[in-house]
């Protein structure tokens, strides 16, 4: 897939649709299509970063409002206080499938550690 055509860039584009939970300037977040928790939430930085392996010491401002991104999430939907996990995939043995960085919020059951 050209590293430009991600399904996440599509959904920024506006090419296919998002259920938006929340966006501002440098952020976007919407439902998982395939949820994982009662609660399952991406959040993508606007700006393009593959993965967290590949970001450079410029991209530390857009890695920062991601995870501010998800904090503000876990307060919208009422999850702040029960608790949520944030997930990374990186990489083929990290499970990432989409080369955009983004990072999952799951809430709203218990989550065992470790992960399978
Ligand atoms: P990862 O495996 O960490 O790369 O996560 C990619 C996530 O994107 C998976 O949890 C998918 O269910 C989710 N996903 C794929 N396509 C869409 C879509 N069109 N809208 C929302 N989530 C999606």
């Amino acid at each position: 897939m050209n590293a430009q055509n991600t399904i996440f860039d599509r959904i920024l584009r506006g090419e296919i649709p998002c259920k938006k939970v929340f966006e501002d300037e440098h952020t976007l977040a919407f439902y998982d299509i395939a949820p994982q928790a009662p609660v399952h939430v991406l959040i993508i930085p606007k700006t393009r970063i593959v993965n967290v392996a590949s970001a450079e010491a410029g991209h530390t401002d857009q890695l920062g409002r991601v995870l501010q991104t998800a904090a503000h999430v876990g307060r919208l939907l009422g999850v702040a206080d029960s608790g949520y996990r944030l997930v990374f995939n990186n990489g083929p043995d990290g499970g990432q499938s989409v080369d955009y960085l983004h990072c999952h919020l799951l809430a709203g059951r218990p989550l065992a550690w470790p992960p399978g």
